[in-house]
């Protein structure tokens, strides 16, 4: 047998891509009870879904995006515990440092109610901040239901328990190119569970694979496989640039911190009539952090170390290139926002996503039984597992 090729039965689910999109419908098609093959060209996932702060941040969407979070809450805290990874409630915490910041916060604060989101002094943010921080600050805003999780340990721990299940199956350096129209099954030996399916074959570079159902989440990659679904979406790639960091002298930040420029990114917080303030005035005080499209954030890794970014850049097609002065800027700026003195930056990567000017994921047909799942900006790890619940209840 040639041991390049995949050779399997049919299955109810087949899922392109293993990152945090298509193991959250791997998840779902397993609590429904379906036979689940996933494939990724790669032998471990290594995309975004391990790129990022591992930050579920949850408080500050609004609308459907926070039902959406809210579900995927639940969704990392129930498979942190099955599959045995660190998570923690821990709350998200937005740092003001002038008047605009204060007034966002304030004017979120009122229409939120203080058990989601409670306004602090400039002492708690300092004590958050494990003591010291920046001597402008002015208040802040705890959030009560963000989650963290380690990006790095969460998506390969969640990937290793789902193949422990008993209908699941990995089928890794598996490349998908597409699927050919809709052909009905041959059954040899037809029973109640396979004599009524019409399969999609998918053409794979380990051979075809045959399935009821085909969810194809490759992330930022969509135009390469489905350029039809992703260009009516403007589906761009958008680079990010990160570093993780060790501090000299140790501290311990327990929630996932934003800044200022956080504020202008995320819904809640963008759709306060405070936001167009802020912005002019971050045009006036920070333009290098507007210049890299900066948001200026971090989270704490078990470990100690800090994840710290990050800055936005979009394109069809990324650069590989780290610009080290972008670096500076976002590394500085963490500086001054902890009162951090020495550190040592270990690792700096940059992260791509998908990205679409027109809305934040998509769950489109491109065939009969084919569907495509993209996070279309920059919270997938706050969205899959409400995302995946959305997608099965369409089928
Ligand atoms: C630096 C950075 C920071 C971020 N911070 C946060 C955050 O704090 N909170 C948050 O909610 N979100 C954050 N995000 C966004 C989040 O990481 C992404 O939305 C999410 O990880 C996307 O997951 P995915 O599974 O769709 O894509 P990916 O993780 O990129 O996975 C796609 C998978 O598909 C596979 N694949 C691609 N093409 C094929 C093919 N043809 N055949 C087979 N397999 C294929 C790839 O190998 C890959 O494993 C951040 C993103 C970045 C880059």
């Amino acid at each position: 047998m040639n041991q390049s090729k995949i050779h399997l039965q049919p299955t109810d689910v087949l899922i392109v891509g293993a990152g945090i999109t298509g193991l959250a419908h791997a998840a779902e098609a397993v609590a429904r009870g379906l036979n689940v093959h996933i494939i990724d060209r790669d032998t471990r996932a290594v995309g975004a879904s391990i790129r990022n702060f591992g930050h579920c941040c949850v408080g500050a969407q609004s609308g459907e995006l926070l039902e959406l979070a809210t579900v995927a809450r639940e969704g990392w805290l129930r498979h942190s515990e099955l599959a045995g990874f660190f998570s923690v409630e821990s709350g998200g915490l937005v740092v003001a440092r002038s008047r605009a910041e204060v007034a966002v916060l304030e004017e979120l604060a009122a229409t939120r109610g203080s058990d989601q989101m409670q306004l602090i002094n400039a002492a708690q943010v300092r004590q958050e901040l494990s003591g010291s921080g920046d001597p402008a600050i002015l208040a802040g805003a705890l959030i009560r239901d963000d989650i963290r999780v380690d990006p790095r340990e969460a998506v390969a721990k969640l990937a290793a328990w789902l193949a422990k299940q008993p209908k699941v199956t990995f089928s890794w350096r598996t490349s998908y190119f597409g699927t050919d129209s809709r052909e009905p099954v041959s059954s040899a030996t037809p029973d109640a569970e396979t004599s009524h399916r019409t399969d999609v074959t998918v053409r794979t570079s380990r051979g075809t694979l045959t399935a009821s159902r085909v969810i194809v989440c490759v992330g930022h990659d969509l135009d390469y496989v489905h350029p039809d679904v992703a260009e009516p979406f403007e589906v761009n790639r958008c680079s990010l640039q990160m570093a993780l960091v060790r501090p000299a002298a140790p501290l311990t930040i327990r929630r996932a911190v934003l800044t200022g420029t956080s504020m202008l990114r995320y819904p809640a917080f963008a759709e306060t009539g405070a936001a167009a303030e802020l912005k002019k005035e971050l045009a006036a005080n920070s333009p290098e952090l507007l210049a890299i499209d900066a948001n200026l954030m971090l989270t704490q890794r078990p470990d100690g170390t800090l994840l710290i970014g990050d800055s936005h850049h979009t394109a069809t097609t990324q650069d590989p290139f780290l610009i080290e002065q972008t670096q500076d800027t976002l590394l500085n700026a963490t500086s001054k926002l902890l009162g951090m003195g020495s550190y040592t930056v270990l690792q700096r990567w940059q992260g791509i996503y998908a990205s679409s000017p027109q809305q934040s994921f998509l769950i489109k047909d491109v065939a009969p039984n084919v569907t495509a799942v993209s996070v279309t900006s920059g919270i997938g790890m706050t969205i899959s597992f409400g995302l995946a619940k959305k997608t099965f209840s369409q089928f």
